[in-house]
């Protein structure tokens, strides 16, 4: 791939009441393994009423220079406003590359970018690998039953990557330089105006962040035994995470899904119970430290990609199990 003198490469990070979406800062990961071929500068966008608490966490992300633009402009969460400060930005840096998290906002800027541009556009990246210098995209396809691998063909080009695909990138000692850029949104690059917006009451569970997760799949049978999967995620202090079957048949809400259609984790000890291993679910959870599957099946799938096997009754191992943890905390 010819970069030629578009080297750098953009990360527009989003910022929710402040604070930068994970995602946003996750997009610092692909964009370094970008820079790497590419030779060019890792460089964070951030643009809000106040980008104090981004500046300081994309630093800890290790971007080469972040691009602070702030106004009141940017405060209603007006789209039309960001992307005046991206493609300000854009113009004056030649970034080879656009990324952005996989949001309805980063969605809205990679797009228009590309549209106006006529650039290739990834979106919703799960993985990146690079291939000859070439950067090798997957992406879910067919409303997500089939991951499939895409390569921009022309440099630049926009992506967005979904929230929990890529971890945050190590912390360096390396400072980036901080540029104060002036941008002032003109009333006529507003097109829309955001007049009111409302929280949608949902019950929040932190899988994308949790270190430890129990999930339990149709195996569990039903409700009553799925509390087993609860009670094994509360002795290790995790998450409980479920299939689309469990969450389908009402033993736990669907803040707790994980896979294409869920969330996707990273967690450092993951423990599937009666879950087969559908590549919609196990593509969620390939970034987990340590795989634990408990399954009656030997030729169960999930086996393939665990660290560690246990063939059996989920009924008759999960309370050996809890027991177990139970008396070595006691102990
Ligand atoms: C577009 C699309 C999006 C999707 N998105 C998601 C998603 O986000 N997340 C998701 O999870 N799925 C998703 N799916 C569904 C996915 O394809 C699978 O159907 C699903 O993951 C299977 O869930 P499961 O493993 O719980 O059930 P099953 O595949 O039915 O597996 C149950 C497993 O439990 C084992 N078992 C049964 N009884 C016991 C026991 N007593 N002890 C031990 N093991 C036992 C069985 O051997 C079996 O392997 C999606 C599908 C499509 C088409």
């Amino acid at each position: 791939m010819n970069w030629g003198n578009q080297r750098d490469i953009l990360v527009f990070v989003e910022q929710k009441s402040g604070q930068p979406v994970n995602a946003g800062l996750e997009g610092l990961t692909s964009a370094h393994a970008l820079a790497e071929v590419s030779g060019g500068r890792v460089l964070a966008l951030l643009a809000g009423a106040d980008n104090s608490a981004g500046i300081k966490r994309a630093a800890s992300c290790g971007a080469d220079v972040i691009l602070s633009v702030q106004g009141a402009s940017f405060q209603n969460g007006c789209g039309d406003a960001f992307f005046y400060a991206l493609e300000q930005m854009a113009g004056k840096y030649h970034p080879g590359a656009v990324v952005a998290a996989n949001t309805p906002l980063g969605q809205e800027l990679t797009a228009r970018f590309s549209a106006r541009h006529g650039l290739g556009n990834v979106q919703d990246a799960v993985a990146l690998r690079i291939q000859d210098g070439t950067p090798v995209w997957t992406v879910p396809a067919y409303g997500g039953t089939i991951l499939t691998n895409v390569v921009p063909n022309a440099v630049p080009f926009a992506a967005t990557v979904r929230s929990g695909a890529f971890q945050k990138a190590v912390t360096t000692a390396k400072k980036p330089f901080i540029v104060e850029e002036m941008v002032s949104v003109p009333d006529s690059a507003l097109h829309t105006k955001v007049l009111e917006s409302v929280r949608e009451i949902a019950e929040e569970i932190n899988l994308e962040d949790a270190k430890v997760i129990v999930a339990g799949g149709r195996g569990m049978g039903n409700k009553e035994n799925f509390a087993l999967v609860e009670e094994l995620a509360k002795v290790l202090g995790g998450v409980v995470g479920a299939t689309r079957p469990a969450i389908e048949s009402g033993w736990v809400s669907r803040a707790h899904q994980v896979g294409q259609s869920g969330k996707t984790v990273a967690p450092a000890l993951y423990i599937g119970c009666g879950i087969s291993g559908a590549i919609q679910h196990v593509s969620s959870i390939m970034n987990s430290g340590y795989i634990v599957a408990v399954n009656k099946d030997e030729d169960a799938p999930i086996f393939d990609i665990a660290n560690i096997g246990i063939v059996g009754d989920v009924m008759q191992i999960l309370p050996v199990m809890i027991e177990e943890i139970k008396k070595r905390k006691a102990g």
